[in-house]
């Protein structure tokens, strides 16, 4: 009877590790998905950072092109206005000059002619003040004033030419702002693809986790209406058996149970805790021997489950000499329920059970002639006829 029991049970947890297995592989599939979503917005997240950095080094670079170009802007305003420095010194040199040939023309009218003569056809300053070196008449007055504008004309003229290097060294730096500012513009474009991209990605990876879980869930019912039909035609499998048994045996009748849509039956507290057997025996004494029969015989073929007759706890799942494979449940309010001699126990001890739910399959298991449920209500101790409160 024990090796039965195990064997029963065993195949119960084969068929629950198999089931467990087939959603693992679907759960690993988008455990993937998941992992691969979290990797993306991952990568999102830290393209979308340097996009950020990117972003503020070209607001500096923008920053100091502004700068740059306000300096070149002033940098333009100086060499303008020394440009029209060095113009008006020129124009003071050459005043100078225009009335310094005035006045050496005036001192020497009536002196040397060919003198006169030789510094009024002068190329230029340098030719006329080389040859004025020799007229030891020349005006020191006019000469130091000469040297004067001059000195005024070279200083303009460099400061001038040290604007123009000043201008040139910012149009270098402008000019590398500009790279770098378009540097930076095709980084940040170049990040904004790839973010456009990674949503694409993500995107996508969504609606495959999606498809992943929709197939999960089909998969899931289909293993379950495949094991519901399983567990049907086990059932009427084992019935045909104790059917064809009991006909073999030639002493029974071949009792075929009903098929049973609604477990739970009538409106009473407790309902028949086996609704496709037939009662063999009622409980109270028997009109054979005059005994008394704690419980209610329900015959039905090996392997027709029964069921909790109300909720509650189940105190014993196993084995007695007496009762083969019983339950015991503690259904509340002083009532406690034994179900006997099944050849499987579909439900332990400490576990909860609702009225209606599937708790074994009738056996003949135990003290036992035929397989049957003998279905015993007790209340406070004593038992109690189950039909009463069915
Ligand atoms: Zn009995």
């Amino acid at each position: 009877m024990n090796k039965r029991t195990k064997r029963i049970l065993s195949g119960g947890l084969i068929f629950v590790m198999s089931f467990g297995m087939v959603i693992n592989v679907n759960a690993t599939t988008i455990d993937e998905a998941q992992q691969k979503a979290d990797a993306l917005e991952q990568q999102k997240s830290t393209a979308e950072a340097e996009k950020n950095s990117l972003n503020t080094q070209l607001n500096t670079i923008l920053g100091e092109m502004e700068d740059a170009q306000t300096k070149l802007a002033d940098k333009q305003t100086e060499i303008e206005e020394a440009e029209e420095a060095l113009v008006q010194a020129k124009v003071e040199e050459n005043t100078q000059y225009q009335s310094m040939k005035k006045r050496i023309k005036y001192m020497y009218e009536n002196g040397n002619s060919q003198v006169i003569e030789l510094l009024m056809e002068s190329e230029n300053i340098g030719e006329f003040l080389n040859k004025a070196e020799y007229i030891s008449q020349i005006s020191e007055y006019d000469r130091d004033m000469l040297d004067e504008f001059q000195a005024v004309v070279k200083e303009v003229e460099a400061e001038e030419a040290a604007l123009q290097t000043e201008y040139e060294e910012l149009e270098v730096l402008r000019d590398d702002l500009l790279v770098k500012q378009s540097n930076l513009e095709s980084l940040l474009s170049e990040k904004n693809l790839q973010i456009s991209d990674l949503e694409k990605q993500i995107g996508d990876n969504a609606a495959l986790l999606q498809d992943l879980i929709a197939q999960a869930e089909a998969e899931r019912l289909k293993q379950e209406q495949a094991a519901a039909a399983a567990a049907a035609a086990a059932q009427q499998a084992a019935q045909q058996q104790a059917a064809q048994n009991s006909g073999n045996s030639g002493g029974g009748s071949s009792y075929v149970p009903p098929v049973i849509d609604n477990v739970v039956s009538g409106n009473g507290q407790f309902t028949n805790p086996c609704p496709a057997g037939y009662v063999s025996s009622t409980f109270g004494y028997r009109d054979f021997d005059s005994s008394f029969h704690k419980g209610l015989d329900l015959a039905a073929p090996e392997g027709t489950p029964t069921y909790a007759a109300a909720d509650g706890v189940v105190l014993i799942a196993g084995w007695s000499d007496s009762a083969g494979n019983w339950i015991v449940i503690d259904h509340g309010n002083g009532f406690v329920g034994k179900y006997m001699h099944h050849s499987g126990l579909l439900v332990s001890a400490g576990q909860t059970v609702t009225k209606g739910q599937p708790i074994g399959l009738v056996g003949n298991t135990g003290n036992s002639f035929g397989a049957h449920l003998h279905f015993q209500l007790e209340l406070n101790g004593a038992p109690v006829d189950p039909q009463a409160y069915f």
